[in-house]
């Protein structure tokens, strides 16, 4: 093999256009047995007594090449793929995965790893707090088991695997079973013309005339908000709720026996139930918990809730008389969307001219470094994987270098779609007392810029660029001595913090003003178009609450109080009679006898974890972005002050410390849901 071979030499300056896909197995067989040979070492009885450095430092060593590598990979099959790179990619990513899984079930290693918790050796908090981790950790997988209960969880897992997979397949396949082509276009009033393409395009791709609907998100999405025939919005409402509920593609014994298996998982691991298991290294810590923080938050939004309902009914009254009924579950985004119009008119193509993408991009990094004080320098000529890409360094204040990052801001046929933050390398305080730099990505399929005029973003993509960017720093400004509890290390449910704090500013209009400009006049956003997003924002904000409260709450539920038996007695049913009952409290219409959505709830039951106990993180990791803005608000939100405390306690910190206590470090005080409740209008403030 071919010693210069980029992906066994990577450093700090990445060369991606060296990279071949040739070179992606012959890189990661070396780099797996080089991992692999430090394992067997480590797991060997030594000649002298084991540290904490020559353990546990070394565990966190072993597979940094290898790990680095394999992330590059992805990272080029995500932003720039070919059939070659992709085939690299899936026969490198099983071997991988396996290998790191295998990891907590070796023998030698758990014991070498107990050793060093059994010795007396004086550790700084942030070595405590990861050989505690790295012990839990091992645990959590088996590693205490005896060899039964270890062949046991093993049965359990491979299980839990294959009918995870079934699960997944049953919904694509149901859902790519419906269609709806109409032929007659009085029947498509009420869509908007955009949908009314897709639809005809849809239609033509499969060799059909006319308009060919489907349950997949955004067409099932038009039907149901716009669609004026009523008869048709429910035929696709039933549809979708009855979707991997029936046979050939029955997902609800599926459900049942994933819930068994997670149940008898966490009983063989020492946990009362699954939440406990899954939530322990979690900030939320245990499922009784997380579940009480969803009640709370929807016991002060039900009023809210009941109102916006009752104003539905009211606006339905005035379109089409007294003796209309309350709207059916299929009615209710529909007649919602004209009542936001009526009442909003807020047309989000009217702010695009205010946010061309250099100028927002600008912006952003003048507000962070000067909340931060940090510099974000554009490296122009370094090594890229696509000509649209730009590459950066952030530095700190006294010029050192903490990390580089690259933006990859548009779609490419070769790219895959959404916005994420990756990190390629995580840097930190090195031993010699120098410091690594970290390297990052931040990409998204934002709107491309048309002829002469630059990029103009919609404010949900402006978010967006806001959202990753707090991902980027959360990781390049990591100082974090341990790899394994640097950067976005975190656990589930405090990594958005950073990202969703940063979408604040996107709503300031101290913060708008240095970057929504108008591109040709630079005038700001007029106030009256401000005021106007600022107030669609908070439209049925109550109802958009509720269910995601109630997805959370089934979800904790079913993963707590799991005995087949007392759902049976509760509701007489199956666990998809039990589910529809739980989520009816957090819907606005009837849900009828039929609904079934749980069996096509991928989230909670795509693999054998996947986000099961989980769904509250999104509620949680909002409490915590608005409740901690609230301190800039406090301050002032280009405070440099509270920048620096946040970047000390938050951005800095990674998981080297209880994420619970870096909270109260930043905001002196227990996270507090009052704020979030403010922002989405569900909270008069003449309490407080
Ligand atoms: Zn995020």
């Amino acid at each position: 093999m071919p010693l210069d071979n980029p992906l066994l030499n990577l450093d700090s300056r990445i060369q991606f256009d060296q990279i071949q896909a040739g070179q992606v197995m012959p890189a990661l067989e070396t780099l797996l047995a080089e991992a692999n040979r430090t394992v067997e070492v480590l797991a060997r009885e030594p000649a002298v007594p084991r540290t904490y450095a020559s353990t546990l430092t070394a565990l966190d060593m072993a597979t940094e090449r290898l790990e680095d590598a394999m992330a590059l990979v992805r990272h080029l099959e995500g932003v720039a793929t070919s059939p070659e790179l992709r085939a690299a990619n899936n026969e490198a990513e099983p071997l991988v995965s396996e290998f790191l899984s295998s990891i907590p079930l070796n023998p030698g290693l758990w014991k070498a790893v107990k050793q060093v918790a059994a010795g007396e050796e004086e550790l700084s908090a942030v070595e405590r707090r990861f050989l505690k981790k790295t012990v839990d950790g091992f645990r959590r997988h088996g590693a205490e088991l005896d060899d039964e209960g270890k062949q046991k969880l093993q049965e359990v897992e491979v299980e839990l695997t294959r009918i995870t997979t079934k699960f997944s397949e049953n919904v694509l396949d149901s859902t790519n079973a419906f269609e709806y082509v109409i032929t007659d276009e009085a029947q498509l009033a009420g869509l908007p013309p955009s949908a009314i393409a897709a639809a005809k395009q849809n239609a033509e791709a499969k060799g059909m005339a006319g308009w060919r609907f489907t349950l997949q998100g955004p067409s099932y999405a038009a039907i149901l908000t716009y669609l004026d025939d009523g008869k048709v919005r429910e035929h696709f409402y039933r549809a979708s709720m009855r979707r991997a509920a029936e046979a050939p593609f029955d997902n609800s014994g599926l459900v049942e026996r994933i819930l068994t298996l997670r149940h008898q998982k966490a009983h063989l691991l020492g946990y009362f139930n699954f939440a406990d298991l899954v939530l322990e290294e979690r900030m939320s810590k245990r499922g009784a918990r997380a579940l009480e923080f969803l009640y709370e938050l929807a016991s002060h939004t039900s009023d809210r809730f009941l109102q916006e309902n009752r104003d539905l009914l009211a606006f339905r009254h005035k379109l089409e008389g007294d003796f209309a009924p309350e709207p059916a579950a299929w009615d209710v985004a529909y007649y919602a969307e004209k009542m936001r119009r009526e009442r909003y008119d807020f047309d989000e193509e009217e702010v695009r001219p205010y946010f061309p993408l250099p100028q927002v991009v600008r912006g952003m990094f003048a507000i962070a470094e000067s909340l931060f004080g940090i510099r974000v320098v554009e490296r122009p000529g370094l090594s890229v994987w696509n000509v649209d890409v730009h590459g950066y360094d952030v530095q700190d204040a006294d010029g050192q270098l903490l990390g580089s990052f690259y933006s990859d801001w548009h779609p490419r046929e070769t790219k895959r779609g959404g916005a994420w933050m990756d990190a390629l390398r995580t840097g930190g305080p090195a031993a010699d007392g120098g410091f690594t730099p970290h390297v990052g990505i931040i990409c998204g399929n934002l709107t491309e810029p048309i002829g002469d005029a630059p990029a103009l973003l919609t404010h949900r993509e402006v978010e967006t660029i806001f959202h990753e960017f707090g991902h980027l720093l959360h990781h390049c400004l990591s100082r974090v001595p341990v790899r394994s509890l640097a950067g976005t290390n975190v656990a589930w449910d405090f990594v958005e913090l950073p990202s969703q704090i940063m979408e604040n500013w996107c709503w300031e209009t101290e913060a708008l003003d240095l970057f929504a400009r108008h591109y040709q006049s630079h005038a700001p956003i007029p106030p009256e178009l401000l005021a106007k997003m600022k107030r669609a924002r908070t439209f049925r904000a109550a109802n958009t609450q509720m269910r995601q409260l109630g997805f959370g709450i089934v979800d904790l539920q079913l993963h707590i109080d799991f005995e087949a038996k007392s759902y049976r007695e509760k509701t007489g049913g199956t666990v998809v009679d039990y589910a529809r009952i739980m989520m009816q409290s957090y819907s606005p219409a009837d849900l009828p006898a039929e609904h079934a959505s749980i069996c096509s709830f991928t989230h909670l039951f795509s693999s054998p974890v996947a986000y099961g106990s989980g769904y509250y993180s999104y509620k949680w990791a909002e409490v915590l972005d608005a409740d901690a803005f609230g301190r800039f608000r406090e301050e002032g939100v280009l405070n440099p002050e509270t920048g620096r405390a946040f970047r000390e306690m938050i951005l800095e910190k990674g998981d080297s410390e209880d994420p619970e206590d870096l909270y109260r470090a930043f905001r002196g005080r227990e996270p507090d849901h009052r704020a979030l409740l403010e922002r989405l209008g569900l909270l008069t403030l003449q309490s407080d």
